[in-house]
Parts: structure tokens; C-alpha cells; sequence
């Protein structure tokens, strides 16, 4: 018996020749969720080899070639890092270089991932501050100067702040950070989190005043999960705590005496050849205009959802525009609209969306990833299989998202 991944039967051994169930979910599916994203053939291409030798020739070459094409990506001069791990070790990977237990750090929250790294900093036994701005809205500056201002005695040791929450599609002006703090006169290092950004949103960490940057490859990176970036500028390796473990330290594997250094022990050999390939397509692309077509694809995505909206609950979360992610986007509707979307878009059209992460209620709502490897088509295709959703399901809305969409596309 053959189960297709959707575990429905495609041969049974039946002995009559009832028929099966109907689907359009057969063809190539879209992984529409925010992280991991769509991988791209020449990424896929890359990996499928032999294991190659780690102690000299090729390889080596590959990560030397890496790190001045990621740092390019970050734009600056610092250092880069490399993790074998996901997104939350690089969390804690950034903070084990510059926080000791006890420590304070203030987390700027504004969805699921700010809280995330702030729980990664209570279990390492640092004091942590919040300030939440809810799920909505971003960063409030005039709130993060109060706080820093509040902290005469300087024990904040670092801010932290994600330029995406990825459960909320919020994006925030990590710029104005940097000035809120500098208002402030506080010396606190500036970490941010651009998982969900890096190779999507414009993110210039040197011009901006970052002092340690944390990212995945899973998302705009268009890898499979398994390598976690931290980049640190000089002031932050000049603020490196005296006690940290050989694995978090972020110094070796920047500046390696030796190829194993770099990721403390056996490198993630085929991760590293599907970045180099990823890598190789911003290249061609251009960073520039890899941002402009992800700018391009976020609004022909709002464009539909407001017109979506208003002929029922549909609803983007973040209403303005200029506190939008250009990588990700949550949807709100009724309780239950958004689980019955979901599955009929998977079941019945192969497009997967993201749940309603860290919401409530989580059914009602939806995310639609569009981060990396994406491109219109494949925007109009999801857009599209939604407004059929939309019709399927009986959720209440207004017809005429596609042509919005459409015409923003056209338009560019
Ligand atoms: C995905 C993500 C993380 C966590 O990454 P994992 O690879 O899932 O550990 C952290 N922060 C943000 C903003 C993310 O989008």
C-alpha cells in the first residue's frame, strides 16, 4: 500500500473499485509558512553529494567564500559566527558571549519571538525587563528612551529587539532604536534579531549602530534549518563576559586558528553548500533588488487582504504599513476561520500557510510567509487559492482581492 504524504491511500489493495476522492492538491506544493521557506533547485542541487573531505581542499574554500557574502548581507565590517544550530542558539549564542547570570538586559516585545529570546535570557540566569507593545504596533521609542533613562545606575547591559516578529508580521525601525538609546545616553548594546529579514528587509547593521545581529538560514536564506549566524561588532567583542563555554564562543569560530574552530567541531558539510548557492542567487539578483521584489510581493498581499476585508472579519494585524514585515504576514478572522482555510488551502490545493503562532484564539488566524524564493506567480497562485478558500469555507469577504493584487504587480 502506497500512503501519499497526506496519508491518503493511493493504491489500496481493495477488492472492489470504489473510487477515490477527488483532490487539486496533486503538482508541486507551496510551503507558504514563515520558515523554513521554499528551497531553490540550485540549493537542493548543491547538497545532493557525497560527503566531502572536512579537513582540507574544497570545503574550506566554501566557508572562507561565505563569510564576506554574509557579513555583505548584514552590511558591515564585523564579524560573523556560524552555529550548527537553529535560530534559538544563535539567541543564546549572543547572549552567552556578553551576559553573566545576573545580568540585566531589556527586551523590546512586540509578538512571540521578542518573549522567545527573553525566555532564552531568564534560563540563563539573566534578569529580564520587558516592555511589551503588544501584537499591533511596533516599538514605541519615547518608551525604550523612559526605560533606559529609569536605568541610572546602568545595569541594562543590552537591548534586544527583533526587526521581525515573525508571530505578528510586526517589522521595527531598528534605526530608531539605536537613536531611542542614544537619547537615552545609555551605553547598552543594541542586539537584534533579523531571522525573519536577513535577505528580505533592508537591514544596514554598521550604519544603523548594531552591535550584535542574530539570524537563521531556514528563511530568507532559503536553506534547510541548521545554521544559526551571529554577527558582533568591536565594541561587542569588547564586551565579551570572561566566562564563556569553548562551543558559545563567538571569537574562534570569527577568527579560527585552524578550519575546526569554526564551528567547534564537524562543520554542517551540506548546509554549508546549499548557503553557498543561496548565496549565489542574492548575488545574482542583487540585494537591492531582492528587497524591492519583496517590498513588491508584500503589497500586492495587503492589497488583497483590504479588499478581502471589507466584506467580513478578514483583517491584516498590523495596520500600518510602515510597521509591516515585507517577509511575513498574519491575517485575522473569526474563531475557526483561520484552521478551516488552512486545511482546505493544504488538502484541497497544496498550499501550505502558518498558524496563528502565539495568538488568541490561534484558530482564527493565518500567516502567509513570503520570504526568499518566491516570486509573483507563485504570490498570485496563494493569493488566489485563499480568495478560493475564502469561497469554499464560507468565510465572508469582499470578491476583488486578485485584480488588487494583480494590478499592484502589473504596476512594478
Ligand atoms: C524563526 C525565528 C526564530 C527562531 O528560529 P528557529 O530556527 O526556529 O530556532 C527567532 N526569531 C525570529 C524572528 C524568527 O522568525
Amino acid at each position: 500500500m502506497l500512503t501519499l504524504r497526506r496519508g491518503r491511500v493511493l493504491f489500496a489493495a481493495k477488492p472492489d473499485n470504489e473510487s477515490l476522492p477527488m483532490s487539486l492538491s496533486q503538482g508541486r506544493t507551496y510551503l507558504a509558512i514563515p520558515g523554513p521557506s521554499v528551497m531553490p533547485d540550485a540549493v537542493l542541487r548543491a547538497m545532493h553529494r557525497a560527503s566531502p573531505n572536512i579537513y582540507e581542499g574544497e570545503l574550506h574554500d566554501v566557508v572562507a567564500s561565505l563569510l564576506p557574502d554574509l557579513k555583505a548581507l548584514a552590511q558591515t565590517t564585523g564579524d560573523v559566527a556560524i552555529y550548527t544550530g537553529n535560530g534559538h542558539a544563535a539567541w543564546e549564542a549572543s547572549l552567552a558571549n556578553v551576559c553573566a547570570p545576573g545580568d540585566t538586559v531589556l527586551v523590546l516585545a512586540t509578538g512571540r519571538f521578542g518573549h522567545g529570546w527573553a525566555e532564552m535570557a531568564r534560563g540563563l540566569g539573566l534578569s529580564v525587563d520587558v516592555l511589551d507593545f503588544g501584537e499591533q504596533d511596533a516599538v514605541d521609542m519615547d518608551r525604550v528612551t523612559a526605560a533606559l533613562k529609569a536605568d541610572s545606575a546602568g545595569l541594562i547591559k543590552a537591548v534586544l529587539v527583533c526587526q521581525t516578529d515573525t508571530s505578528t508580521g510586526v517589522r521595527n525601525d531598528v534605526a530608531g532604536v539605536r537613536a531611542a538609546m542614544d537619547a537615552a545616553g545609555h551605553d547598552a548594546l543594541l542586539m537584534a534579531d533579523c531571522m525573519a529579514s536577513l535577505g528580505c528587509d533592508n537591514f544596514a547593521m554598521d550604519d544603523w549602530g548594531v552591535d550584535v545581529m542574530v539570524a537563521g538560514c531556514q528563511k530568507g536564506l532559503m536553506t534547510p534549518a541548521g545554521l544559526g549566524f551571529v554577527f558582533f561588532n568591536a565594541k561587542a567583542a569588547g564586551r565579551q563576559v570572561g566566562r564563556v563555554s569553548v562551543w558559545w564562543n563567538w571569537q574562534p569560530r570569527a577568527h579560527p586558528n585552524m578550519f575546526y574552530e569554526y564551528f567547534n567541531g564537524t562543520a554542517p558539510t551540506h548546509h554549508l553548500y546549499g548557503l553557498r548557492a543561496a548565496l549565489d542567487l542574492i548575488k545574482e539578483e542583487g540585494l537591492d533588488n531582492v528587497m524591492a521584489r519583496h517590498a513588491v510581493l508584500a503589497r500586492a498581499i495587503w492589497a488583497a487582504c483590504d479588499v478581502w476585508g471589507q466584506g467580513g472579519a478578514l483583517r491584516l494585524n498590523v495596520k500600518d504599513p510602515a510597521n509591516r514585515s515585507h517577509s511575513v504576514t498574519s491575517i485575522g478572522m473569526e474563531p475557526g476561520q483561520g484552521d478551516k482555510l488552512r486545511q482546505w488551502c493544504e488538502h484541497q490545493a497544496g498550499l501550505t500557510l502558518g498558524i496563528g503562532l502565539g495568538r488568541e484564539p490561534a484558530d482564527a488566524w493565518f500567516r502567509i510567509g513570503h520570504m526568499g524564493h518566491v516570486n509573483a506567480q507563485m504570490i498570485l497562485g496563494c493569493l488566489a487559492t485563499i480568495e478560493a478558500g475564502l469561497i469554499a469555507c464560507d468565510i465572508p469577504h469582499q470578491a476583488g482581492g486578485i485584480r488588487a493584487a494583480a494590478e499592484v504587480i502589473a504596476a512594478a
